[in-house]
């Protein structure tokens, strides 16, 4: 299986350094929507795909004002799913299988454009996005569009555990090297997917976390990234809960597991194998030395 590190949408959310703790001052920050394509014997996967070509056509009958105003998506076509997976030079249709960490905009939006793939999600989540209960729901959820699509593929958890969190290890159609673990909090089904490649384990953690050094280091957040957090939950406890153990999971086990989040672009370059803002001149504040110090496995290219 090969594995590629798409970023399907730029996020330019105000409040520079203390949301990335990279960018200069109160100004625009820089975060991204990490996704994967990942190449297998049963086509193309494609794990979230960021935003997609009608979200980018017409933002404003298709994110939320309030998202829209905080995130500040960049809506560049270049940086959808589709557009990247042409770049490489693959069919979109070829795209046999999307598997969803969550069902936000910033992470679903892409799913129209590959109207004949299968779609993966936790049950919970799909549940709670096609009901929405309560302000927050009926902000994260476009419950209208997503009852257009039929592909849906449901899960609860069951099975043989996997480093001790839940998992769901036979997804319809898809090889076993990939499997889901629900990591709910952030939203009510959330869930992270995790690859087994000849490298060790891969678990894209989604919004499970926001910030690198939420899980290593010092467990710290920038504010801005906190308060958005906190914001948008849909469970403190599951989500606490969860980051404790994701925190247990990259201490104990970083030789066989690599994580990343969604929304991190020193994670995002540093898997990506491309150079990274962190190593241009960004303040050196105890977490970006840290991290820049970081001996391997914790920060080798990973493909
Ligand atoms: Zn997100």
């Amino acid at each position: 299986m090969r594995i590629h590190h798409l970023n399907c949408s730029t996020l330019c959310p105000l409040g520079g350094h203390f949301t990335d703790r990279i960018s200069p001052g109160f100004l625009a920050a820089h975060m991204v929507c990490h996704c994967l394509l990942i190449e297998t014997s049963n086509g193309l996967v494609l794990v979230d795909t960021g935003l997609g070509i009608q979200d980018v056509a017409a933002p404003e009958e298709r994110i939320n004002p309030f998202l829209r105003a905080i995130l500040r998506p960049k809506l560049d076509v270049n940086e959808t799913a589709i557009a990247q997976i042409r770049a490489l030079g693959f069919d979109p249709q070829n795209v046999k299988h999307i598997i969803l960490t969550h069902l936000d905009f910033d992470h679903s939006g892409g799913i129209e454009d590959f109207p004949d793939a299968q779609i993966h999600v936790l049950e919970s989540e799909l549940r709670a996005a096609n009901d929405p209960k309560g302000i927050k729901a009926k902000i994260r959820y476009q419950a209208t569009r997503l009852s257009k699509i039929k592909n849906w593929n449901t899960y609860y958890a069951e099975g043989e555990k996997w480093f001790g969190f839940e998992a769901v290890r036979q997804l319809k159609g898809i090889p076993p090297e990939i499997i889901m673990i629900p990591l709910c909090g952030h939203s009510e089904g959330h869930a992270g997917v995790a690859i087994n490649t000849d490298r060790g384990w891969l678990l894209h953690a989604g919004d499970a976390y926001f910030f690198r050094g939420e899980i290593n280091h010092d467990y710290s957040c920038p504010s801005g990234l906190r308060g958005y957090q906190k914001l948008i939950e849909a469970n403190h406890k599951m989500r606490i809960l969860n980051l404790i153990k994701l925190r247990d999971l990259a201490h104990d086990h970083h030789s066989e597991v690599r994580i990343f989040s969604s929304h991190d672009s020193v994670e995002f370059s540093d898997l990506k194998n491309e150079p990274s803002r962190l190593l241009a001149g960004s303040p050196a504040t105890f977490e970006n030395v840290l991290w820049m110090r970081q001996p391997a496995p914790e920060r080798r290219p990973f493909h």
